[in-house]
């Protein structure tokens, strides 16, 4: 891999006049844009395309044993992270680095996915060299600009810029129309999530201790946890985690995994209140395959995350959402998910409602994903194709129109 060093100079693409193939950067920071952009990364690679991409590591150590396992690899890494990094230094840093790329690489269309930093600051420099963006997963919106934090804003700013809006649900592009997105550029193409879940469906094994725990807790109701949001720092995540301590220590058939990220202030809440806790298992985070083999054999998900609401269906699995709100309603819709909200009082009740009457438990194995069928990526790249063309001569001309 190499490293990008800081541009000295900023000069803007001139449009490429030889016969040569598209060529398309993929940038991605985090796990789940890792997760997310894989399979277009592999989908590109088949096809005639010529691809770049980078990794800005924006979440390094959760990023790379991802990038095997989805069997892509990154030309580029922008090892942007730092301890403690605030979004606007990882926007700068990425900012930087990766115009250097785009100056040397010359790219035709980037793409960039979700609402991360590394995301908008994508976007951003496509922009100032007037690359056209396409942006996975467009249309999200949770109404509060400050929740999820920043990523309702990026994805907002993304939307601003993007040429491409490949929207994974018909709400998320109703939200585009309604912001006025011309519905030319929007495409309803499901969730590549979905095609990375079936990916790895395929050939799912885990390792040897979470196959011993998962042994070891065998006849118990298991719950797995993940929480690690920005805004459910403080008293909410506190809360959070004293109601499962004492739902386990009230109910013996009852034990708790969590994955925990390795965000510092999520680590002090979880030593403070889980540690050394009997049936609470605290675990490093895991890889891919082995977070999914977990996850199909717990009795119920209580978790923050954005990508979990979209895989729980998938997998038949019920899942409380521990949010004030969702820009991913489709699950809740759906009937897979419940929203928690910010009151950890409400957690408790809900735990306590659903442990003594299970009916909607056992009823969401039976409802069918809201969010994609495992065909998103090839839409994708196919929509790619139609609207560029292979060949570059083909490409300049549609590029202009898009900008
Ligand atoms: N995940 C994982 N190992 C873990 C926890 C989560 O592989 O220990 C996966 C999970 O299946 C999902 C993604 O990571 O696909 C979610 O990442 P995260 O919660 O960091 O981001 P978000 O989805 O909220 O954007």
């Amino acid at each position: 891999m190499l490293d990008a060093a800081i541009p000295q100079n900023i000069t803007i693409n001139p449009p490429a006049t030889d016969d040569r193939r598209l060529k398309i950067l993929v940038l991605f920071g985090t796990r789940p844009e890792a997760i997310k952009l894989a399979p277009i990364i592999r989908e590109l690679k088949k096809k005639t395309f010529q691809t770049v991409v980078v990794s800005s590591s924006q979440h390094k150590e959760l990023l790379k044993p991802f990038l095997k396992m989805l069997d892509i690899e990154a030309d580029f890494d922008l090892r942007v992270m730092k301890q403690n990094q605030m979004p606007n230094e990882v926007c700068s840093r990425v900012l930087a680095k990766l115009d250097k790329i785009l100056a040397d690489e010359k790219p035709d269309l980037i793409i960039v996915q979700g609402d991360t930093t590394t995301t908008l600051a994508g976007a951003l420099a496509g922009f100032n060299r007037r690359i056209p963006v396409g942006h996975v997963e467009a249309g999200l919106r949770s109404g509060n600009l400050y929740s999820p934090f920043p990523e309702e804003m990026n994805r907002r700013l993304v939307s601003q810029i993007a040429s491409f809006h490949f929207a994974a649900t018909e709400r998320n592009r109703s939200n585009l129309l309604a912001e006025g997105t011309p519905n030319e550029k929007v495409f309803v193409t499901g969730n590549t999530v979905v095609d990375t879940l079936a990916f790895i469906l395929k050939n799912l094994t885990a390792n040897d201790k979470i196959t011993e725990l998962i042994e070891e807790t065998k006849g118990l109701k298991r719950i797995l946890l993940t929480t690690h949001r920005r805004e459910s720092f403080g008293e909410q995540m506190s809360g959070n985690l004293k109601v499962l301590r004492e739902f386990v220590e009230k109910r013996k058939d009852v034990c708790l995994f969590f994955p925990v990220h390795p965000n510092p202030n999520v680590q002090a809440a979880t030593n403070e209140i889980l540690a050394g806790k009997e049936r609470i298992y605290l675990l490093e985070p895991l890889g891919y395959k082995d977070f999914i083999a977990l996850m199909q054999t717990v009795w119920l998900i209580v978790s923050d995350s954005g990508g979990i609401q979209e895989e729980a269906p998938s997998l038949g699995k019920p899942l409380f959402v521990l949010r004030e709100n969702t820009e991913r309603p489709e699950a809740i819709r759906a009937g897979v998910a419940k929203l928690v909200g910010g009151n950890p009082r409400t957690l408790a009740r809900m735990l306590d409602e659903n442990y003594s009457i299970d009916t909607w438990i056992k009823s969401v194995k039976e409802i069918s994903n809201p969010f994609g069928d495992g065909r998103a990526a090839q839409r994708i790249v196919k929509i790619i194709e139609e609207k560029f063309g292979a060949k570059v001569k083909g490409a300049t001309k549609a590029q202009h129109a898009l900008l």
